[in-house]
Order: C-alpha cells, then structure tokens, then sequence
C-alpha cells in the first residue's frame, strides 16, 4: 500500500498560490485575488467546511493588504508566513497539554467510533505516559467485541501495562468502578478507560458513556477521530462534547491524510482542541499535537520548529546572533568561519533535520561529511594565520607573500590556502544573498 504523503495534497494546492506572486513587489488588493482564489480551493478540497474556509480567507486577505514591505521578505514569502499565522491560530495555537488530577490516579476516558483506532490509541497513550514515568493501568470495557478486549490484552503486554479486565458480562459503568478501584489499590498515576466503538453514534451509545463518565469522573474525556474522514471528524467532536462534554480529541491515521481537513478544522468547528495525534501503526506513533509545526508541514516548508530547537544544541544563542550581525556588516571572517565550520560538522548527527528546511534542502548530507573531512584541514590553515589576517581576510586576498607562509606553515599548498580564502568571500556573498539583505556582492580576485 501507498500511503499518501501526510498533507501532501494540500501543500501542492497552496504552492499554487504562492507561485503567482512570483516577481511582485508588494502585496496588493489586485494580485493577492489569484493567490487568495487558491487558497480557497486549497482549503475545500483538504475538506476544510466552508465557513471555517471563509473565515480563514478574510483574515488572511485583510493581514496580506494591510501588511508593510520588510526590507529583504519577498511577497510571496510575506504571504507564507501570513498564511502559517493564520493556520496556527485555526489549529488552536499553542499546544494544548494533557492535563492530570492533583489526586492519583488522573482518569482518561476514550470514546470514539468503531475502526478508528481507539484500542490502539488506548496503549500508545499507556506507552507514551510510561515514558514520562508514569505508572498505568488500562480498563477493558468494549463489552460488546470480546476481540477488542483481547486485542488490550496483547497490546498492554506489548508495552508492558496492567489491563483490567471484566468479561463482556459486565455493564461498562460496573467494568469502570471496579477498574477505578484496582488502579487506586495499586497507587497507579493515570487510568485509561477503552468503551465501546460503534459503527455509528446512537442513543445506547451515548447513554452508556455518560453513566461510564458519571462513574469515573475522569479528568480527561477524550475523543478519538479518524484524520481520513475530513470535516466529519470534526463535526464527530462537536456532536460528542454537546452530548458527553469532552476535554479534546485525539487524530488518528495522520499518516495516511493527505489532505488535512481534520487537523485544520476540529478547533474551530468544536472550540475543542486536538491534544494527541496518532501518525502510525506502531506503539510509539503517538505524540503531541503541535500547531505551529502542524502549520509548517502544511506549508511544505519542513519542520523548522524542531530544526531551530536541534540547530540550537549545536550553536548557541549569542553565537548565531554575532554571526548574523557579522554576516550583514559583511564582517564575517575566518574566526567565524571556523566557528561555522565547526558547527556544520557537529550538525553530522542532524543531517535529517536539515533536509526538512526549504533553501536548506540543498545541504546534503555528503555535504555535511565533507564539511567534516574538510574541518580539519581548514583548521590547520587558519591556525596559521595571524590574529590579524583571521579578522582582516582581506590582507591575505592582497598578498600572495601571507598566503605563502600559510601553506608553509600549515604544511599545505599555495593553490589551498588560496582556495580557502576564495571560499571565505563566497561564503559571505552566498550568505548576504540567503538572506536576502543584498543583491549580488563581490568576489575579489586573488592578487599574484
Ligand atoms: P478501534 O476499532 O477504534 O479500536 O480501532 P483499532 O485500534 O483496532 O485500529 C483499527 C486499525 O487502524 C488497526 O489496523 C490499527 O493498526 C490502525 N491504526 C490505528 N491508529 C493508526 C494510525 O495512527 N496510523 C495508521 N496508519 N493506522 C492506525
């Protein structure tokens, strides 16, 4: 089975968008009708409602006209990022934590319909809490599929979870108290309550959750949607928490969901938010619902959240902002160099980050080995180098003499000292265009 690329339709609708900005100078009224235009349809067909859509467009045509030029940020890109706000806040903003009792256990009740990946999501959430050191117990009570209650059985083993159990006897509401009890007698921290998944919502159903949550009390009420069924999961919430009242929802399948209505739509429509996602079959494919890098996936423009929290262990704050400071004074020099250099090399183990970030696709990792080969070779010359010529490359640009007792120095060849410092001028040239703060620049020609 092919599995469709997650948001991946969505991504290329929106590109649309993008794209006819291309050569604009400013955002206007007049040239953001066909960006906006796609936009829209990109929105419908990830199966976002149309109300939601509409809203959506208005925010982002009143931002997009009303927005000042930043000096350096094309339109397109000023676009982007009016459109990556927007779609955070549409996703609820910040991430919205699980939230646990003051009194153990803290209760998680899942409901959810049939097929969805409730009994799943039950031992992911089991998997996941164990990992953050909490002890848990999961409460079988699909009484009316005795294989949803071995399929909890299997799985708790799998991640090592107590499961208790009652038959399919039992009435749900009686299966919870005496779970509830066992799970207080062995002091655990958290207690999940799997319940029954029908193929549809019905009366029984719904009666049947409210005695179960009237038994448990739980702190977290949670429904578990299907990404796959669009602005229907959303509506699901919606139905759920006006009949039950819920705490938030938990996506599952977003693996498979190339379009992205779901995510987009279960805030907004339901004012409750997406807590967890589930993003495959396996035990740990369960994490926190992040909008903001949910928005960047949306965007094509890669997880730059976690690159920027990775890039961080490498280079520190104040570093990168000196780096910059230097790189727009056109200051930059061997010092720095050296200390990027180095960077890059550490940057070995996140290779697989950098390949996530737009413009930084083009760092491969066989770039990032040969930045590694290449660190100590480099670092031999510009030991060589005097305090001065480090900050001045320049001098070393003028005299072939300085260049000379470089590779003397350093035991290496006239011709790579000189390549060394040509790669300095166009590290600085390639940098101010990255950023887009200068056109062009120059390289200076080596003196004989
Ligand atoms: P339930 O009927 O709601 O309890 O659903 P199950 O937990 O039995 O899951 C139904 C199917 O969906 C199983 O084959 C699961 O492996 C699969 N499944 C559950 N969550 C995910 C997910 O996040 N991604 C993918 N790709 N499959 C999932």
């Amino acid at each position: 089975v092919v599995r469709a690329e997650m948001f991946g339709q969505l991504t290329g609708g929106l590109e649309a968008a993008w794209t006819k900005l291309k050569g604009e100078e400013v955002l206007t009224k007049e040239n953001i009708v066909e960006p906006m235009r796609d936009i829209r349809r990109a929105l419908l067909e990830a199966d976002v409602s149309l109300p939601v859509v509409r809203r959506f467009v208005q925010a982002v045509s009143d931002q997009a006209v009303g927005v000042g030029l930043i000096r350096g940020v094309k339109p397109d890109q000023q676009l982007v990022k009016i459109v990556h706000d927007e779609l955070v806040k549409l996703m609820g903003g910040e991430v919205s934590e699980l939230v646990f009792s003051k009194s153990a256990p803290t209760v998680i009740l899942l409901a959810g319909l049939q097929g969805v990946g409730k009994t799943t999501v039950c031992a992911k959430l089991a998997n996941y809490l164990k990992k953050q050191g909490k002890s848990c117990m999961l409460i079988a009570g699909d009484v009316y599929r005795p294989a949803a209650i071995d399929q909890l059985v299997i799985l708790g083993e799998q991640v090592g979870v107590p499961v208790y159990t009652a038959g399919t006897e039992v009435k749900p509401s009686e299966i919870a108290k005496q779970g509830l009890e066992e799970a207080k007698k062995k002091k655990m921290d958290v207690v999940i309550m799997d319940t029954a998944g029908r193929l549809q919502i019905d009366k029984g159903m719904m009666d049947e959750l409210k005695e179960v949550k009237k038994v448990l009390n739980p702190t977290e009420v949670l429904l578990v949607v299907d990404a796959m069924t669009g602005q229907e999961a959303a509506a699901l919430v919606t139905t759920f928490n006006v009949e039950i009242g819920i705490t938030g929802a938990i996506l599952t399948k977003l693996d498979g969901d190339s379009r992205g209505g779901a995510a987009l739509s279960v805030k907004e429509v339901s004012g409750k938010p997406i807590k967890l996602v589930g993003r495959g079959e396996r035990m740990e494919d369960l994490e926190p619902f992040y909008p903001d890098r949910m928005a960047g996936r949306i965007l094509g423009m890669g997880d730059v959240l976690s690159f920027v929290e990775k890039a961080q262990e490498v280079m520190r704050q104040e570093d990168a902002e000196e780096l910059q400071k230097k790189i727009m004074s056109a200051k930059f020099d061997f010092n720095d160099f050296l200390k990027q250099t180095r960077a890059v090399a550490r940057m070995g183990s996140m290779t697989r980050v950098i390949g996530m970030i737009p413009g930084m696709g083009k760092v491969t990792p066989a770039q990032v080995r040969e930045a590694e080969k290449n660190l100590k070779l480099m670092e031999s010359m510009i030991e060589a180098m005097t305090p001065e010529e480090r900050e001045k490359p320049e001098l070393l640009a003028e005299s072939p003499q300085r260049r000379k007792r470089i590779a003397q120095d350093s035991g290496k060849t006239e011709q790579q000292v000189s390549q060394l410092v040509a790669q300095l001028f166009q590290m600085r040239v390639r940098m101010k265009n990255l950023m887009g703060i200068m056109e062009g620049g120059s390289i200076p020609t080596l003196s004989n």
